[in-house]
């Protein structure tokens, strides 16, 4: 598969639009430590939450047109089924809980990280940072959600893995590997591997290719990807497969569907376990959301459910609003 122009613009716009919403982060979240990490919690979870959502909607936004794009540019014919709703995707965690649980967890974070001994100032700059690692990772898996939506309401297509460099040895070994619609995209904290909406596995640009990959870095760059044995063994000729383990760590959020008894209903939800904090939940009623209904039932779960049939997955995504 030649490099895709609309995979490499998409990609570009999503980062752009990531960066500015963790840059807007990064100014909400006080610069020193406040007295009181609850209270200041409690003042600011409404404008942090906002932010997040604007950078999910932002990241959702243009996934339709990308899976229309890369299909066109690949010269597959697909007729879409159904109109994707990713503004359905817009103010929950990939994993189906409330965007204020994840951002609370930060601070409870550093709350006991002060328990344990560490000065407050280091406490607090480290609970900043996850905040920004956590939700640009959010960011990220709303737009593979989105895209991976796109996908399923077309018919027969399935995806293609894309690397976006630098990326890990274990995300080189799927580099191109060609998946079916239903097969939830296996990732790890910050990955940013991506769909390419496709038919066919097409090998051929280092983005997609394994080897090709491995062949554009250099040898220092092998040994931090592959160690220094691994990096050798492959320039010995070693098989990346078997240099690589890719199923360690690397796993489908939100794509394991289990159901659990929420406030005397039975619902179909992630099994991923719900954080119930109070302040996080308190400011979740407030903007309105429904916190019963979270963990909710994540595309991927869906498509987990429907055992690979497509017409089950569609009336499924359509029932929890993830199609119109
Ligand atoms: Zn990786």
């Amino acid at each position: 598969m030649a490099v895709l122009q609309s995979a490499a613009e998409f990609d570009e716009a999503q980062r752009k639009a990531s960066v500015a919403a963790i840059e807007e982060i990064a100014k909400q979240w006080a610069s020193t430590p406040p007295k009181d990490f609850d209270a200041w919690f409690a003042r600011n979870v409404d404008r942090l939450t906002r932010t997040v959502e604007a950078g999910q909607a932002a990241a959702v936004r243009n996934t339709d047109r990308y899976v229309s794009d890369a299909l066109e540019e690949q010269n597959i014919r697909a007729p879409r089924v159904a109109e994707p709703n990713p503004s359905r995707l817009v103010g929950v965690t990939a994993d189906g809980r409330t965007i204020e649980g994840l951002l609370a967890q930060s601070v409870i974070g550093a709350r006991a990280r002060i328990a344990e001994g560490m000065p407050a100032y280091q406490a607090w700059q480290a609970a900043g940072l996850e905040v920004r690692r956590v939700i640009s990772n959010e960011f990220a898996d709303a737009g593979r959600t989105a895209t991976g939506v796109g996908i399923v309401s077309r018919l027969g297509v399935g995806y293609v893995r894309m690397l976006v460099p630098p990326s890990c040895a274990r995300c080189v070994v799927l580099a191109g590997r060609y998946y079916h619609w239903s097969s939830g995209f296996r990732r790890h904290p910050n990955c940013n591997c991506k769909h390419i909406p496709s038919r066919e596995d097409r090998a051929g640009d280092k983005t997609t290719d394994p080897k090709k990959y491995f062949e554009s870095l250099t040898e220092a760059e092998q040994r931090r990807a592959f160690t220094v044995a691994g990096a050798q063994a492959i320039r010995d000729g070693a098989d990346l497969n078997q240099v690589v383990n890719a199923r360690r760590g690397l796993t489908v959020i939100g794509g394991r569907a289990q159901r659990t008894e929420v406030y005397g209903q039975q619902l179909l939800t992630t099994r991923e376990g719900a954080t119930r904090r109070s302040v996080a939940s308190a400011a979740a009623r407030r903007r309105g959301r429904n916190t019963r209904a979270t963990p909710r039932l994540m595309p991927e779960a869906i498509y987990e459910i429907a055992k690979g049939n497509r017409a089950e997955a569609l009336k499924l995504l359509r029932d929890y609003g993830y199609i119109l």
